[in-house]
Parts: structure tokens; C-alpha cells; sequence
């Protein structure tokens, strides 16, 4: 796992530059517990600006105030002593300057000011525009450097001259590379990454695709570090793709509901009871008002140590390019907002009808954004039938039909994915204004948050009128 290198702002600057330990200290040491207790891997990667073969001096001594800016703050973590060596910081090379020779040179010298402590830690990689693993390895395994085989990039510079045959050039010079790391008793790591598909160009392949597809050769006692914009839903994918151990434990999430999350609930509203009672003499009217006294209960808490990381289901794989499954497009939020100001109650009915076909598609099949606009209008369309007496039968019966508790129009939902820390636009952060006073008593119960969206509810109901159809 890489650590940020901007956990410490400006920190290794030459003017404003702060050492870290007293104040981030005991902090550092708590993470690093955490660290210690899960058995992570933890490593650092400075910018492209550190580097240590530049002709000019200003660059290499921000480059050695940066490395032990990194260096204290890996140590600071206070690992174990397996899991401190292998907390290494990684290293490009850099520029050429127009002489490789002569900056190879500079990079020794410079090498050789280092605090042993950096040294310790520093690790080269071979990168995607200057310098290849023949030009890399000789120079680590000359001045004790572990070397960072980065496959993706070795695909894309590479020495033409050395047999290229399939992975044959790299296969033969594991066991080397290897060797530079067990010299120094660190775990061999490595760097995996694919260009994007369509990719041709040595400049756009240097682009990363999201996930990966496959693997490279890396012997099994090699940590193997995906470098991917996915992060772990990159590693899902290739649990999923070669079975690997643990593959089996998680499922996929459901596109825009999650079933194993609190969700906001209230009484309803006592204006629907009161009307039913008024209207008595029609049978239907009666059946309304005592299906709105059962959804007085409220719908069971799930615990929150059973929602965290997929909930009880474990569902926290999605497929490439299907984060939208994670929440609805932001879109959503804008059709409700014209559907409420403009559309005519005449055009609302007739959306009814057409969804109620569309509910047996189920929802693994909505994903587009005129089906998912069809579902606002839906909603809003069955709200509007509820309250309205003359309405066709069969939105009345979906209206009435809903076997569990379902928001009010003014109720905010809950996010199922807030957790995932991608809600930025939540409308009021924070409040539990849904629970009831029975639920809000009762303090460390689970609290059922509030936000701004809308289609999860969407889609709550039509998987409910689903049920009552059949
Ligand atoms: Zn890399």
C-alpha cells in the first residue's frame, strides 16, 4: 500500500520544511500499529522531482530533504523490524541530460551523500520514457540498490538489442533482480500496470488502464504491487479473473440499492390516515388506511459493524466503468427537479404505465439514462397517485402495495455509500432527522443519515411493487 507523499504538506520544503517528529509522532505511531496488526506492506514513491541525477544542485537538495522528509515519516510508524525494511521509498532515476553516462556519475555521488537511513529505504525503478531495466539493474547491483522491476514500463522502454521474446528478457533476469533485495534482507516487490486498450503510441501507453486483465511473471515470494486507477476494485477483478484465495467471499454490489443499509424512516404522515377514515364508505379507502397503519413499525436496524465493507452480503465489487452502480448519476438529481416544476400530472400518469412493464426487467437491466429518468417520473407519478383519489387501478395498487416502510417526498434518504467517501454533495451532512424519537433516544443505535438523493428510493419501490405483482 503507497502512502501519500502529500500526508505532510510542504514539509520537506526548503524554506517553510518541518520535522515531523514531536508533533505527528505519536499519531504516526498509532497508524503504524494499525499497520503492524493487518500486516500491510507500506511504501512511499517521492515525485518526479526527486531525483539525484540533475546537473543542477538546487534540484538534488530538495530531492535529499524530500527523501528524508519520507524516510522519517516511514519510521516514525515504528514497525516491526520485516515490516520497517520493507517500508521502502521508491525512486525513478530521472532525466538523462543529454549524457546517460555523466548522469549516471552525478547519481552516484550524490548517492553516496545520502543518510544511511535513506539508503536504507531508497529503492530504483525502471521508468516509461528514459531509462530501461538493462541500464538500472547494473547501477543497483554496483552501489546495493534494490530494483523495482515496473513491467508496464519495461514494455514501453526496453533495450532492443536484448532478446524480446514474449516476457523472456525480464524471466531471465529475475533471479538478479531478486538478489538486490535479499542482500539487504527486504522483500522483493514489483510493479504491475497495463495500458489502456486502445493504446498504440510509446506516449499514450504510458497511460494506465483502470484494471488489469492478467498478470506477470513474479516468482511467490515477490510482492506484487497493481498500479491501477481501480485501486482494490482492480484486485477484486483479478481475485475474480484467476480465483485467487478469498475470491469467494465477496459479492457484487447491487446498482443503486444496497438491502443491508439502514435506510431514513419515519410515521407516516398522520394526513393519510385521517383521510382514509373520512372516505369510509368506499371499501378500497378502508384498505388504504390500514395498510398505512402497518408501515407504523419501523424496518429493523442493521447493525453498523455489519453495513461496514459490503454489509452482511459483502457486496463491494463492481464491474469496470460501473461506478454509477455506487449511486446515481448526478443527472438524476437534475430530472427530478424539472420533472417536479414542469411535467403536466396528464404525462406523469402515462409514465406510470410504462414503467410498470419496465419493472419486470428487473434492475440489473437500468442502467442508461432514459431508463433511469423513467424511474424519477415513475416515482414522482406514484406519489401523486397515492394522494389523489380517480387514479387507474394499477397505480393505486402499486402505491398501496408497499410492504415495507418507504420515505416521505420531504424525507432526504440515506447514502448507502457515504461510507465510501465519495459524497460530496450531501444535502445536510450529518442529521438524523428521519429517526424516530423512540429511535433517536436510544444513543449508540445506528443513525439513518440524510442526503440528497433521490434514486435510491426509486428504485426501492419498484422492487416492491415487483413483489406485490406476482
Ligand atoms: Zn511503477
Amino acid at each position: 500500500m503507497r502512502l501519500s507523499s502529500e500526508m505532510f504538506p510542504f514539509a520537506s520544503h526548503d524554506e517553510y520544511g518541518y520535522k515531523l517528529a514531536p508533533f505527528a509522532a505519536d499519531t504516526l505511531a498509532e497508524a503504524g500499529r494499525v499497520v503492524a496488526e493487518l500486516g500491510h506492506r507500506v511504501t512511499t514513491h517521492p515525485g518526479q522531482f526527486t531525483q539525484l541525477g540533475s546537473p543542477r544542485k538546487q534540484v538534488i537538495d530538495n530531492a535529499i530533504r524530500d527523501l528524508v522528509y519520507h524516510d522519517e515519516m516511514l519510521s516514525l510508524l515504528k514497525l516491526p523490524p520485516q515490516q520497517d525494511r520493507d517500508a521502502v521509498m521508491i525512486m525513478h532515476l530521472g532525466g538523462a541530460f543529454g549524457d546517460k553516462a555523466a548522469t549516471l556519475d552525478r547519481f552516484r555521488e550524490n548517492y553516496a551523500r545520502l543518510p544511511q537511513s535513506v539508503k536504507n529505504r531508497l529503492v530504483l525503478e525502471n521508468d516509461d520514457v528514459v531509462w530501461s531495466v538493462h541500464e538500472l539493474l547494473p547501477l543497483c547491483q554496483e552501489l546495493n540498490i534494490p530494483f523495482v522491476l515496473d513491467f508496464h514500463h519495461h514494455n514501453i522502454v526496453f533495450d532492443s538489442k536484448q532478446i524480446r521474446e514474449g516476457t523472456k528478457d525480464i524471466v531471465d533476469l529475475i533471479p538478479a533482480i531478486v538478489e538486490t533485495w535479499s542482500k539487504k534482507g527486504i522483500t522483493p516487490k514489483m510493479h504491475y500496470s497495463e495500458p489502456c486498450p486502445d493504446a498504440v503510441t510509446a506516449r499514450s501507453r504510458r497511460k494506465h488502464s483502470p484494471r488489469v486483465m492478467t498478470l506477470p511473471p513474479c516468482p511467490n515470494t515477490m510482492d506484487l504491487m497493481i498500479e491501477a486507477k481501480d485501486k482494490e476494485q482492480a484486485v477484486f477483478e483479478l481475485m475474480r479473473t484467476f480465483k485467487l484465495p478469498g475470491f469467494d467471499l465477496f459479492n457484487n454490489v447491487t446498482p443503486h440499492v444496497r438491502q443491508d443499509e439502514n435506510r431514513p424512516w419515519k410515521p407516516k404522515a398522520k394526513k393519510v390516515a385521517k383521510r382514509g377514515r373520512r372516505k369510509d364508505v368506499d371499501g378500497m379507502d378502508l384498505v388504504e388506511a390500514k395498510l398505512e397503519e402497518e408501515e407504523e413499525k419501523p424496518p429493523p436496524m442493521v447493525a453498523e459493524e455489519d453495513v461496514a465493507m459490503g454489509g452482511p452480503e459483502r457486496r463491494v465489487y463492481w464491474p469496470p466503468g460501473m461506478e454509477d452502480w455506487l449511486r446515481p448519476p448526478k443527472r438524476i438529481v437534475k430530472s427530478k427537479e424539472d420533472a417536479k416544476g414542469g411535467a403536466a400530472p396528464a404525462q406523469k400518469k402515462r409514465k406510470v404505465a410504462g414503467a410498470s412493464t419496465a419493472n419486470s426487467d428487473g434492475v440489473a437491466s437500468i442502467n442508461g439514462k432514459v431508463a433511469n429518468e423513467g424511474r424519477v417520473d415513475t416515482r414522482i407519478a406514484i406519489k401523486k397517485a397515492m394522494g389523489k383519489r380517480g387514479t387507474t387501478g394499477s397505480a393505486r395498487k402499486r402505491g398501496m402495495g408497499k410492504a415495507a416502510p418507504t420515505p416521505e417526498p420531504s424525507d432526504e434518504e440515506s447514502d448507502p455509500l457515504a461510507s465510501l467517501g465519495e459524497d460530496e454533495d450531501s444535502a445536510d451532512g450529518g442529521s438524523t432527522g428521519g429517526a424516530s424519537p423512540s429511535q433517536s433516544a436510544a444513543a449508540p443505535r445506528p443513525t439513518r443519515k440524510r442526503s440528497g438523493r433521490v434514486s435510491q428510493r426509486i428504485n426501492y419501490k419498484e422492487e416492491e411493487a415487483d413483489e406485490v405483482s406476482v
